[in-house]
């Protein structure tokens, strides 16, 4: 093995982290609008507390403004809810695309150092498989659509109920800001969980092509890591093994492990990240890193 196939197997986690970093921020990004939506939401129902009459800080709407106003909210939540959804599937297909085309592109430029081949880009094809894979009859647009719609569904009901009198007008915002938290959390699930099993997945693709004999399990090293993921750490496979584990897979949603390809069996890396105080330490497993940190 040379220096640069070490290169490889050190750098290639801080490489996935960087990925992760992307998808933070392009997560960041839908969150924020998120909130511009709850504050539009939030606008509108102060106004209807400003315009309408209160009794025993419940809203007193005659049954016609009740009609008029529960229309106008509706709008409000079904078009604000239209449009986040469009922004999300967009905004995570993008991300989706670069997170795929970066992890193959970069896996090929590590194992490439001081070698001599080619680099390739994984196929628009593969990688088009891969974003819209089925996961029990759901790719990741189809999850977007029917979470929105939950939520959305639920927080023209909550609404109704501040019309009708039934919610507080102490009660409502701490109510839509529920919702909204609820929503946040969908999107941050969905975002972690189809960017690692992109990464996963375009990380089998590549080292199929490049006929790569050995993988061996990276869980990261601190308290965040799962039970699981902490056991399978340092386990290699052969990469055709059918008993093989594979990130999220075999594991849980929100994993961030990765299967690192190895030079041969044996190989071993000399050092790896302590990413409790992100320090370089000589190679431990998870388990016995545990053990060291008590
Ligand atoms: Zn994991």
């Amino acid at each position: 093995m040379n220096k640069y196939q070490q290169f490889f197997n050190d750098k290639s986690l801080e490489f996935a982290e960087e990925l992760y970093k992307r998808a933070d921020k392009e997560l960041l990004q839908l969150l924020k609008q998120q909130k511009i939506d709850r504050d539009t939401l939030m606008t509108q129902v102060a106004n209807i507390m400003l315009k309408y009459e209160i009794k025993d800080s419940v809203l007193n709407l005659s049954n016609n403004d009740f009609k008029k106003v529960y229309q106008e909210v509706k709008l409000t939540v079904v078009e604000v809810f239209k449009e986040e959804t469009e922004k999300e599937i967009n905004g995570l297909r993008e991300l989706l695309i670069t997170i795929g085309q970066d992890k193959f592109y970069s896996s090929s430029f590590l194992l490439s150092l001081g070698l001599n081949f080619k680099l390739q880009k994984i196929s628009e094809k593969a990688l088009e498989k891969i974003i819209n894979k089925k996961i029990n009859g759901l790719i990741y647009s189809d999850r977007i659509w029917a979470n929105k719609k939950k939520v959305a569904k639920l927080l023209q009901n909550e609404i109704k109920e501040f019309l009708q009198g039934n919610i507080t007008v102490n009660d409502i915002e701490k109510v839509i800001k529920h919702r909204f938290n609820s929503n946040a959390s969908n999107t941050k699930r969905l975002v972690r969980n189809e960017t690692a099993r992109v990464q996963t997945e375009v990380n089998e693709v590549w080292a199929k092509d490049y006929d790569i004999d050995w993988q061996m399990w990276m869980a990261t090293l601190d308290d965040k890591t799962s039970k699981i993921c902490g056991r399978y750490d340092g386990k290699k496979w052969r990469r055709t093994d059918p008993n093989k584990k594979i990130p999220i897979e075999d594991s849980h949603i929100n994993c961030r492990c990765s299967l690192v390809s190895l030079p041969s069996e044996d190989y071993k890396p000399k050092f790896r990240r302590d990413n409790q105080n992100k320090e370089k330490v000589n190679w431990q497993t998870y388990e016995e890193w545990k053990v060291g940190i008590k």
